[in-house]
């Protein structure tokens, strides 16, 4: 086979999401995207009639040597290995291994996440280390003569398709992922992408830093072509749209709602978005396009932090900020849409007295779910290093609490329906 893709495994118990957090990736305990990037590259190859294939290590939940010897077996001419920078410990243990196996081959590790960490990748035993949105460029590399050993640019083998960063300018143009070469179902959903980038500028955001501070969005009836191709040929039990800003712009998501309703899409799927970006009349048509789920970052319930941490401008549009959170909230539960709501932990000097605020407010907005999240100084973000890993576990407390009541709220008001379920379906006795 003269290209082969790969999602290399974990060495440790924790799992590799390479896709998490616009693809600057992380260990994970349980939750794992689906290896979108890599089912884009393989569409793209196949466009370009290079013969290719893809073993997902990590869906197939297979170990190092396992996955030695299906490379092995496939005899490839050119590896492209997925890496990220949340994962980079685990990465560069893989390129070393597939090294140490294969002397010969040429490795390009890939990978939007992980343009940092070139040289990191390299020394690991890596010949080439694509910097920038891969989708496109790795077929354009995978097409040619490879270069001498080293760093590649998108943007020199694309010019036109990336701008300096290596970032996509027209993500419109991508293939379809080759979702028929992925473990997906592994997975439990499918995924999509909408657009790319966000217009705004949050100083501790790292989705903009992956995906550029501009916002790049597909014509909505390819979007919804997209849904109903995933509905019709792999019937998954959900959707998830991975917009970092899916309704930021109100008429593209009304017309991708309704696009849907006509198409009598039946599919659960769910999106995320700045909050404001939310308001009932959307709420309600998303929930009759069948979105059941929309996650938010709230981010902080403390004023002062949201002034600080650059989520909203002032004291006064704090207040406006947060009032507006519970309107949305109560407007999505009225439709039947869940709820998960964001807020981080472990912010540059963040103060008990701002997280019992938090917390404070997150019990009086009562979200479906609710994740307060550590906070990670991603490459690149403005807001720089926030608190050590002791510091933060001390501040997340009072958060966990929050969410262990939510939780037992939530399984104690959806009981009656579980146990109406089980009567009807097995004729389980209560
Ligand atoms: S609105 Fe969301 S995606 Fe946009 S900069 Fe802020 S945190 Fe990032």
């Amino acid at each position: 086979m003269p290209v082969l893709l790969l999602n290399p495994p974990s060495t440790t118990d924790l799992l590799p999401n390479r896709e998490g957090t616009a693809s600057f990736g992380a260990m994970s305990t349980g939750f794992l995207y689906p290896p979108h990037t890599l089912a884009v590259i393989l569409a793209a190859l196949r466009e370009a009639e290079i013969d290719a294939g893809l073993v997902d290590a990590v869906g197939e939940e297979i170990g190092l040597e396992e996955t030695i010897d299906r490379v092995r077996a496939l005899q490839p001419d050119l590896l492209g290995v997925y890496a990220s920078w949340g994962t980079l410990d685990v990465d560069k243990q893989a390129i070393s291994a597939l090294r140490a196996a294969f002397p010969q081959t040429p490795i390009v590790a890939l990978g939007t996440g992980v343009r940092y960490n070139g040289e990191d990748l390299l020394a690991a035993g890596a010949s080439h280390m694509l910097a920038g949105d891969p989708e496109l460029a790795f077929a354009r590399l995978a097409s040619g003569p490879l270069p001498d050993p080293g760093i590649v640019k998108a943007h020199d083998l694309l010019p036109d398709e990336h701008n300096f960063a290596g970032l996509l300018r027209h993500p419109q143009r991508l293939p379809r992922p080759a979702w028929d070469a992925v473990p997906w179902q592994k997975y439990g959903f499918l995924t999509l992408f909408g657009s790319r980038g966000c217009d705004d500028n949050c100083a501790y955001c790292a989705y903009v830093r992956a995906q550029g501070r501009s916002h790049r969005q597909r014509p909505a009836s390819d979007v919804v072509e997209e849904m109903l191709w995933l509905e019709r040929s792999f019937g998954p039990r959900r959707v998830m749209a991975r917009d970092p800003v899916f309704a930021a712009e109100r008429s593209w998501a009304m017309d991708v709602a309704e696009g849907l309703i006509a198409a009598n899409f039946h599919t659960p799927w769910e999106c995320e978005s700045r909050p404001e970006h939310f308001d009932p009349t959307l709420l309600k048509k998303l929930a009759r396009a069948g979105c059941t789920t929309i996650k938010i970052g709230v981010e902080s319930g403390d004023p002062e932090e949201l002034v600080r941490i650059g989520r909203v401008e002032d004291a006064r549009h704090a207040k406006t900020y947060l009032a507006y959170i519970h309107e949305v909230v109560a407007a999505a539960k009225r439709y039947g849409i869940n709820v998960r709501a964001y807020v981080m932990v472990g912010l540059p000097d963040q103060t008990m007295d701002n997280i019992q605020n938090t917390a404070a407010y997150v019990r009086e907005l009562r979200p479906t779910f609710f994740h307060p999240r550590p906070y990670v100084a991603y490459p690149r973000v403005i807001l720089g290093e926030g608190l050590s890993e002791a510091e933060t576990e001390c501040l997340r407390r009072p958060l966990l609490d929050v969410q262990r009541d939510l939780a037992t709220e939530y399984a104690r008001q959806h009981a009656p329906l579980r146990r109406a379920w089980r009567k009807l379906l097995f004729a389980i006795p209560d």
